[in-house]
């Protein structure tokens, strides 16, 4: 039997702390017990060089992106390594191989129709002279007034586009953003309704995924899926490999989590094996995370293996509830605390 583990890739723009640890803890429990018990186990995680959370805090320091991602990096391995995790891989998304496996992924995406082009709506500060995607755009969620930011509220967990915030404010000058038209690529999500629906429902069956995924998923799914844009305006990140759309970033939904492919295509490498031993239908794969990460492996992540027809889709998710500190839950990506979350 083999085993795969996917550890949460960590974003590097702040130190890890107990949070992070007791919710990617679990991962090198699984993947000491089945090596125990003499089954083949991958066990990979990486840190998330690339994404707004860096960007944000390089320019705030007047930095580069690669500058604090190269200094947290240096410090989640060495941290990771002095604490015993035993990661068979641990890598990082600002590699050749990274973006060359992500851009693949994208156009057999594009090449099998699940993906289409569409004019949007953007936050655009016009201080900054730059599109804000996502966590760029502070403001009142639409659904519950809680003060929030990016894609998805800390506090209702509701998906979020920021051009709905109310009070809206850009997270590096302060200035309210107004309103521009940019063309995207979007993601045929919502043709997946039906197969997710079964996913979910099988997992609640089984009881493979913590009552939190099979719950938030749930609703997502209940919700409707919609079709979600998988481009973005950004400074770093792994360009769409289009003509025309260079400048353009591939958009985390699809980049972070394909880093459990191409970490696996790194060890596969290194080690003179091949990473077809851990992609298929045999392999049991488990994926280890905090509570906000839940929909990028309960639906995006399984949705994208399917319309590429990869496997193993997510068996097990062993996602972590946050513990609120100071009457407010962290998340990693713009505090850097990412919660004091418990197993
Ligand atoms: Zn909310
Ligand atoms: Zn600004």
């Amino acid at each position: 039997m083999s085993i795969f583990i996917g550890g949460a890739w960590s974003y590097a723009n702040g130190s890890l702390h107990i949070g992070h640890l007791s919710s990617l803890l679990p991962g090198d429990v699984l993947a000491r017990y089945y090596r125990l018990k003499g089954e083949e186990v991958l066990y990979v995680s990486g840190s998330d060089c690339n994404g707004t959370p860096i960007a944000i805090k390089a320019k705030q320091q007047g930095v580069k992106p690669k500058e604090i991602a190269e200094k947290y990096h240096k410090e989640f391995k060495e941290s990771f390594d002095q604490l015993g995790f035993s990661y068979d891989c641990y890598t990082r998304m600002d590699t050749g191989l990274h973006h060359e496996v992500v851009q693949k992924v994208f156009l057999q995406l594009l090449e099998k129709g699940w993906l289409y082009k569409k004019k949007e709506e953007q936050c655009f500060c016009e201080t900054c002279e730059q599109f804000l995607p996502d966590r760029f755009v502070e403001g009142t969620c639409p659904h519950c007034n809680a003060e929030t930011s990016g894609d998805q509220c800390d506090y209702c967990s509701n998906l979020l586009n920021p051009i709905e915030f109310r009070n809206k404010a850009c997270k590096t000058c302060d200035d309210e953003p107004i309103i521009k038209s940019t063309e995207h690529f979007y993601y045929k999500l919502s043709s997946l309704q039906k197969e997710m629906e079964k996913i979910i429902s099988e997992a609640k069956i089984n009881k493979t995924w913590r009552e939190n995924a099979v719950h938030l998923s749930g609703r997502y799914v209940k919700e409707g899926l919609v079709d979600r844009a998988v481009s973005r305006d950004l400074p770093n990140g792994v360009p769409v490999p289009v003509e025309g759309y260079e400048e353009k970033k591939i958009y985390v939904w699809i980049e972070a989590v394909t880093g459990y492919y191409s970490a696996s295509k790194k060890w596969a490498l290194e080690n003179k094996r091949d990473e077809a031993e851990f992609w298929n239908e045999n392999t049991i794969a488990y994926y280890v995370h905090g509570k906000d990460n839940v929909p990028f492996h309960s639906i995006i992540w399984p949705a994208i293996l399917k319309s590429i027809n990869k496997n193993p889709l997510p068996t097990y998710i062993v996602s972590n509830e946050f513990v609120t500190m100071s009457k407010r839950s962290y998340r990693l990506a713009e505090t850097g605390l990412y919660g004091y979350q418990i197993c």
